[in-house]
């Protein structure tokens, strides 16, 4: 039987976002990665609603040097939250297939076929996750940080917090 799946993306979903001049970075250092507080439980409850807990997240500024700071955030999302996969981009070219909106980073997971996307969700912070949400023909949730970006496609639902939006999933059906 065909799975449900969340797809999460990273940066001011699970953890701070960096803002400058209204716009988010990527945190640059370990040092730097703040998980948001209290996500531990309402994950789990998602994992109980027999949910696959996936995270996509595009990286372009992370070269082999900085690898170990980035793999040492990913430990700590595992450790935490104990998601599926995390599909991690580091492609710099904005139109390549691998980097969300596009859907190459995930095309194995697409190919076996296991999961239902009518029944899955994205869920993000800025317009490449609406569309990555689009492009899979999946649910769209987001999460409206107020920065001085404009959407491309029109999200499914809109909240202002990532508890808020598991709350929408954990009330769907
Ligand atoms: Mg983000």
């Amino acid at each position: 039987m065909k799975k449900k799946a969340i797809f999460f993306d990273r940066d001011g979903v699970l953890n701070k976002s960096i803002k400058k001049k209204g716009k988010p970075f990527a945190p640059t250092s370990y040092s730097k990665f703040y998980i948001y507080k209290n996500l531990e439980k309402k994950i789990d409850k998602l994992r109980k609603k027999k949910y696959l807990l996936y995270v996509v997240t595009n990286q372009p500024d992370f070269n082999k040097k900085s690898k170990i700071e980035l793999n040492k955030m990913h430990q700590k999302l595992m450790k935490k939250f104990k998601f599926n996969k995390i599909f991690c981009s580091h492609d710099k070219n904005n139109f390549s297939k691998n980097k969300k909106p596009r859907t190459g980073l995930i095309r194995h997971l697409l190919k076996s076929k296991s999961i239902d996307l009518s029944k899955s969700f994205v869920v993000g912070d800025r317009w490449r996750d609406v569309d990555f949400a689009y492009n899979l023909k999946c649910k769209s949730i987001f999460i409206d940080r107020k920065y001085s970006e404009k959407l491309n496609n029109k999200p499914d639902y809109i909240c202002k917090s990532t508890s808020q939006a598991i709350n929408i999933i954990l009330n769907y059906e």
